[in-house]
This record gives C-alpha cells, structure tokens and sequence, in this order.
C-alpha cells in the first residue's frame, strides 16, 4: 500500500495527462506557454482571489509573497511552530526573523492566544518590528481567520497564507488561499493538488501585488523581460506542469476532493476510542493534505507505527521536531522558549494513509489494524 498513490492517479487520468503533454511536446512553447495563463485564470476563479501568479515552487511563493509586502531585515513574522519547515525558511530567506507561537491542540493550526503575547513581547523589544503572521492552513484545515484578521488589524500586521497543504479546503463559502492579504500554494506531488514535479502559485486581490510577483518571478521584469527595474529570480510553472495541472485541477475539483472527505469520514467513524482524531471546527472543510491522529502518549505512536509498518501499512510522523528545535534556529535573535502544545504534537502524532484513490477495503483494513493493534495490547 502506498502512502499517496500518485501512480493509481496517474493510471484514472492518464489519456488526459498524455494528451496535454503532448499537446505541449508539440508547441515548443516550454516556458509561459498558453497553459500557464490559462491555469492561473482558472486557479484564482476556484480559489475566489483576483489574481493567481504561478511560480516554480512553494517555498519561492513565500519568499515572493514576503517581498511583494516589502518584508526583510529588521522585521518579524509569527510562524506557527508547528508545520514544514519552508514557513520559516522563506522568512529567514528574506533576512526577516521567525518567532514561533504555539499551536491549537485540536485544530494543530496557529493559537491566537498564543500569538497576541508573543505579539506584545515583541513590541516592548522595540528592535525588531512585527510585519505579517504565516498563517499555514496545516494538513489541508484553514487557519483561524476571522480571529487573525482581528489580530492583524489591531497590530497593523500583513496576513501571509501558506496554503501549500490547505488548497481545496474552506471556511463558510471562502476557500483557502482567499485568506490571506497574500496567499500561496504548492504543487509539490504530494500535496493536495500536485504536479508533477514542483510548482507553486500566489493569490492576491491586490493588483499592484500581483504585478510586483510577475515582475520578481522574471528577472525583475518591467515593460518586458529585458527591461529590468528589480532585481528578482527565476522562478516560473513549467508550462507541462501547467498543462498536467489543468487536467488534475479538473479531477481535484470534480470528484477528488469528495473522495478524500469519503476516505477521512469512515476513518473518524472506525478508529478505536484511544485515537484522538482531526478536529474540524464547525463551518470549516479540510482538503485532508493529510489525515492525522493523535496517540496519548508518544511510544504507543511509535509502537503503532510499527505495527502497521508490519501489516504493510505505511504512515508518517508530521512533524517529528517543532521549528523552534530545529539546529538552523538555534541562535535566533528573538527567543521565545518551548512551545508546549507543539512539542507535545511532535511527540504523538501520526499520519496515516490518506488520497482519493485508496478503495473502501483498504480504509477497512487500515482502520481494523488500527483497531487490532488496541485489542493485543
Ligand atoms: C510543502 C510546503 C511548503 C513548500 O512547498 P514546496 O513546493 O515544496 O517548496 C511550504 N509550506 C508548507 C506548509 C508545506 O507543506
């Protein structure tokens, strides 16, 4: 059994796939070929955003978000302590300063109580001043954001959303990567909706924002790619993964993410009374990047594990060190301490199989060894 089987999705969607490779292979259009604008239009119609620039991943899209808002040395961004390690990187990237908050124990997403005392102890520094919060929309359930918005207009703070695992999931009727003052994605091929190799995208409602990302992804382009006013990288969606991507946003929105709901539904039905599993607050949908239960203590979620490694079920720890713990941040001009709600995560959870494509009898049998696994102990 694969964690996330790209290939079973590949065999449903194949003659589709193929034949816009091909119709690509043909054009020889490889870089901004129709394709890439055609998604962008389609990407940011589904988000509800105004504009979608594309990029070549999603660690480039935060890194250009934090631009776009003029973010750099001097400057702090709350990042959720809890979450891949690119919602960091991409602030220590720009020469901004991470500082971690803590996480809700039961949404796993940023704590808003949490992030107003490390708001204000930030500001009685002084040295430092505070910019934007990363929002991650962690294991595909948005951030809390009517509390966030709130926060962020009584501090003056950009809201950066990191939707790389939250695309596909909503609030109300406003879907991820609507959020944020600035949003981005991932088309990493595990993720939710992915390519097939890396890409990535921002969504804004903002359209000198938007015309700022399209000139930092091409070199710092202005009237044209050789008149450069900025200095910006190179960081553009192939246009065969946007060709793949259109064929897959289809399938995403027209069957695939239902099915990963179906898959998340019969698990939280079936699993045993010990298992802790994701909370979805009311008015809320997950696109289930990943479906993740909690253990009451970490060695029975190491020995569970185990035991289903035995029994050819694959599973992962997401995440198994909180940000703040991590080598590279060890000497931060800010620190803040442990985050204990995090670091108790690290230690507990566990991601079990979770893709539109696993059968009703191997969700039966994940949830039945999960159960056995209780019943021999
Ligand atoms: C995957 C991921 C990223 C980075 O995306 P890449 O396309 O791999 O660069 C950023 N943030 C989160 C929360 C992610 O899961």
């Amino acid at each position: 059994m694969e964690f996330r089987d790209l290939k079973r999705q590949y065999n449903v969607l194949k003659p589709h796939i193929d034949y816009a490779m091909q119709e690509v292979l043909a054009s020889g259009r490889f870089i901004m070929g129709q394709q890439v604008e055609e998604l962008e239009e389609k990407l940011a119609q589904y988000v509800g955003a105004k504009h979608c620039i594309t990029c070549a991943n999603g660690t480039d899209a935060l890194v250009l978000a934090l631009k776009v808002l003029g973010i750099g040395e001097g400057d702090v961004v709350f990042v959720p302590d809890f979450t891949f390690y690119a919602s960091a990187e991409a602030v220590s990237a720009v020469g901004a300063v991470p500082v971690f908050v803590d996480v809700d124990k039961h949404t796993f997403n940023i704590d808003t109580k949490d992030l107003k005392l490390k708001i204000q102890f930030v500001k009685q520094i002084k040295t430092y001043t505070p910019k934007a919060i990363m929002a991650v929309d962690l294991f595909g359930l948005p951030a809390p954001y009517s509390e966030l918005t709130a926060i962020a207009r009584a501090n003056n703070l950009y809201i950066v959303e990191d939707g790389a695992q939250g695309f596909g999931g909503s609030i109300g009727n406003k879907m991820s990567c609507s959020f944020g003052d600035i949003a981005t994605t991932s088309f990493f091929p595990a993720k939710p909706l992915g390519c097939y190799g890396d890409g990535g995208a921002l969504f804004t409602n903002n359209d000198e924002w938007a015309d700022m990302s399209k000139s930092l992804r091409m070199h710092g382009k202005g009237a044209n790619k050789y008149d450069n006013v900025r200095v910006g990288t190179n960081s553009r969606l192939d246009t065969l993964q946007a060709a793949i991507l259109l064929v897959k946003l289809n399938a995403f929105a027209n069957g695939e993410l239902q099915a990963v709901n179906q898959v998340a539904e019969a698990y939280n039905s079936g699993m045993p009374a010990e298992v802790k599993i994701p909370f979805i607050p009311s008015g809320y949908t997950s696109s289930w990047a990943q479906y993740t239960i909690t253990l009451p203590a970490e060695e029975l979620r190491n020995q569970l594990q185990e035991y289903l490694k035995q029994q050819d079920i694959p599973s992962v720890v997401y995440y198994p060190k909180p940000l703040s713990m991590q080598p590279v941040y060890k000497q931060l001009p800010i620190s803040v301490g442990k985050c204990t709600v995090a670091d108790m995560l690290s230690k507990t959870v566990l991601s079990l199989p979770m893709h539109p494509y696993l059968t009703a009898e191997e969700v039966e049998y994940i949830i039945e060894t999960v159960q056995n696994f209780f019943k021999q102990e």
